[in-house]
């Protein structure tokens, strides 16, 4: 296995969030930012993980963080009640809500109650909706993260024939529209498709979001492909030990692609950083239109 075909998110990373803290750090002459708020709702133990790699990008670029933890009973309305004072807070500048919520919870509805100008994490289904016109103002964070590693191959993406494996509409839907305005030719692939390797096989550019360990082989690779790898599994082995894996056989497709995304170190930390981003375009939108003096 050779080393410098994975694509790593980590340079990527500290690239994004040291412009966005210089851009930050700018914008701070004249005007000042409010506090990004993370919301976890109820018991959830991936969650600490995601809040505090979160937390530590806000500090690295200069963004005030603040977690909140909501009761497991919390009613729906309450949950809405406190979105509509974090919106009308001038003094916050972006939500996050960690998935998942508690079942009794209507997370869609959460994520429409955030206000398009505080939706960091592209989650409004109007910041969903605006990607088909190829607005791209909060794009969601992993779709643009797997986009901009696909950009560090140089391949040019116009014309690219791409196979987006995945169609949810917070992942595979988005990239494969962010693609498409790109210029690639974009087949979607989901868990009806008849033949999945047939598709993958044909394609320069492999992106897979399923959540299923090993989906992705070195056989239904092409020669020479890109393979980023959003999945997040987590595997136990027979010892016990608990490991986390993307969607990909990464050490096999490494003998066939020319680039493949490591998990961990892939996507993930490009996220964050594109978290980090949005927020700062979020901070943008808000000063042009008077929220912020
Ligand atoms: P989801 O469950 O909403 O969607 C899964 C998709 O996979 C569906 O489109 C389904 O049709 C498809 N699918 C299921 N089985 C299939 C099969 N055998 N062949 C082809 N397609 C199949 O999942 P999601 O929320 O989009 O997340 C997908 C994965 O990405 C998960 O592992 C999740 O943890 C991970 N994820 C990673 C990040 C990140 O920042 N890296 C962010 C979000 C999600």
């Amino acid at each position: 296995m050779t080393d410098h075909l994975l694509l790593r998110g980590a340079p990527l990373r500290k690239k994004i969030l040291n412009e966005v803290g210089a851009k930050l750090r700018e914008l701070e002459k004249r005007h000042v930012i409010g506090r990004l708020v993370s919301i976890c709702i109820g018991q959830n133990d991936g969650a600490s993980i995601y809040i505090r790699n979160q937390m530590r990008a806000a500090k690295k670029v200069g963004i005030p963080f603040e977690k909140q933890f909501w009761h497991g009973n919390i009613s729906q309305g309450d949950c809405k009640e406190r979105i509509a004072a974090l919106n009308d807070d001038s003094q916050v500048v972006g939500v996050i809500l960690q998935r998942p919520t508690p079942e009794h919870i209507n997370l869609r509805s959460l994520q429409s109650a955030i206000h398009p100008l505080k939706d960091v994490e592209g989650m409004n289904p109007a910041s969903i909706g605006n990607i088909v016109y190829n607005d791209l103002a909060l794009a969601p964070c992993t779709a643009a993260a797997s986009i901009e590693l696909l950009r560090q191959t140089g391949l040019r993406l116009e014309g690219l024939e791409v196979v987006m494996i995945g169609h949810s509409e917070i992942v595979g839907k988005p990239v494969a529209f962010m693609l498409m305005a790109e210029g690639a030719t974009v087949t979607v692939c989901h868990h009806l498709t008849r033949s999945l390797a047939a598709h993958s096989r044909q394609a320069d550019v492999v992106i897979v979001a399923v959540g299923k360990p090993k989906l992705i082989r070195a056989d239904m690779i092409k020669p020479g492909a890109a393979v980023i790898d959003i999945g997040i599994n987590q595997v136990v082995d027979e010892n016990g030990n608990v490991t986390i894996v993307g969607d990909v056989d990464t050490k096999g497709v490494l003998e066939v692609a020319s680039w493949v995304t490591p998990v961990p170190g892939g996507v993930g930390p490009v996220t964050v950083a594109m978290l980090m981003r949005n927020t700062l375009d979020a901070f943008n939108l808000q000063i042009k239109n008077g929220w912020v003096s």
